[in-house]
């Protein structure tokens, strides 16, 4: 199990300074809007994933008018401590130490803090166009499988080679001889990938098809399935064939890079035709099959974030919600403790968040 002790924090988006502890179980950050809740949880998906959860670049973290900022994190797992310490400035990269040793590679962060990051905006994992959805797959994949992390980095870059060349062949005919070799490269990359989205896609999909039958009381049949641009044995063939579109348009268009995910309820396709209320259940499916794939292939539990989400669901989903986080940690951001009053729920820290200052009330 992981369980994150403290986050300190020294001019992050509108904290000057902040030293804060969790409790293991259910720790609640309250407050109006605008003072500062998501904030902390982004500080906290930042020291898991190096990488912000709402897209932001590095220097948009830093408070207004500062150089640079600080997160510290205390975490335990399995009865291991680790500190990890994140440094970001204005115009370099940042620094980030595990333990007080810098690291090299975003990648050897990955791995010791798991989390299950629920928010609204995870609607767009369903609704929106196809690359939310390879986004969702590959942060997913990557929390779990360094070397999916390492061939992914790995097609990225040839395809971007591959692509640099389609326009540099444009003013410089002899190099049509090299693109074999990319193709080569391109095509062996991505057998691993498609391969991997495929196996993870098909377990994700037993996981989430029951999660969902018993959120819904068995009335939905949720299906989630892969959309593979290509298929392994055609990839090299389709390069072929699409050469002189790719030459033409200057970019590669067959690929995992234009891989989709298909959910269906009942047989409709709900990223079209899904309701707000189903879409939401099956982001709802999605985050809670998450927790499940990470505690079986880690053996261990993450931590689960969960930003404003309990005001978005219905009374029977959110009993659902918060029976299912059972020896978990969890911290909840929300604008009102009413949604617990009537709920036999136990919270064990509360903190009320006001403009950039937490204060504890319990
Ligand atoms: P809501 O309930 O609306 O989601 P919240 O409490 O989650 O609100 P946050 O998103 O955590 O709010 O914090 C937003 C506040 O942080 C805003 O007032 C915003 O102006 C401020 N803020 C964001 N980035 C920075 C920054 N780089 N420097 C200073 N303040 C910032
Ligand atoms: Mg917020």
């Amino acid at each position: 199990k992981v369980i994150i002790e403290s986050i300190e924090l020294e001019n992050f988006r509108n904290y000057k300074s902040l030293n804060m502890s969790f409790d293991k179980n259910i720790n609640i950050l309250y407050g109006d809007n605008a003072q500062g809740k998501t904030n902390i949880l982004e500080a906290i998906y930042l020291s898991g994933t190096t990488k912000s959860h709402r897209g932001n670049k590095d220097k948009e973290l830093i408070k207004f008018g500062e150089e640079e900022c600080h997160i510290r994190l205390k975490l335990n797992k399995n009865s291991t401590s680790y500190q990890i310490d994140m440094h970001i400035k204005n115009n370099k990269s940042k620094g980030i130490a595990i333990n007080r040793i810098p690291i090299k590679k975003a990648s050897e962060l990955f791995g010791i803090l798991n989390l299950v990051f629920f928010s609204p905006e995870d609607l767009n994992i369903i609704k929106n166009g196809p690359a939310e959805r390879r986004k969702f797959l590959d942060i997913t994949i990557c929390q779990l499988d360094k070397i999916y992390l390492f061939n992914l980095s790995k097609y990225n870059k040839i395809l971007n080679q591959r692509n640099k060349l389609l326009k540099d062949i444009d003013y410089n005919p002899g190099l049509i001889e090299t693109l074999n070799v990319w193709d080569y490269q391109l095509c062996d990359c991505a057998k691993k990938i498609i391969e991997k989205r495929k196996e993870f896609i098909e377990k994700l999909s037993v996981i989430a098809n029951s999660i969902h039958s018993n959120l819904t009381g068995n009335i939905e049949n949720l299906n989630i399935s892969y959309e593979p641009n290509t298929v392994i044995e055609l990839f090299e063939k389709e390069l072929e064939i699409n050469r002189n579109k790719d030459l033409k348009q200057k970019s590669t268009s067959v690929g995992p890079h234009r891989d989709d995910i298909l959910f269906s309820i009942n047989d409709i396709d709900i990223r079209k035709y899904g309701s707000q209320g189903q879409q939401r259940t099956t982001a709802l499916s999605l985050k809670l099959s998450e927790i499940e794939l990470i505690k079986k292939n880690t053996n261990s539990m993450p931590v689960l974030l969960l930003d404003d989400v309990l005001s978005e669901l219905d009374k029977n989903r959110q009993n659902y919600l918060l029976n299912s986080i059972d020896n978990i940690q969890t911290i909840i951001t929300c604008t009102g403790l009413d949604d617990f009053v009537n709920n036999r729920f136990h919270i064990d820290k509360i903190y009320k968040i006001i403009n950039g200052n937490v204060f504890n009330e319990n």
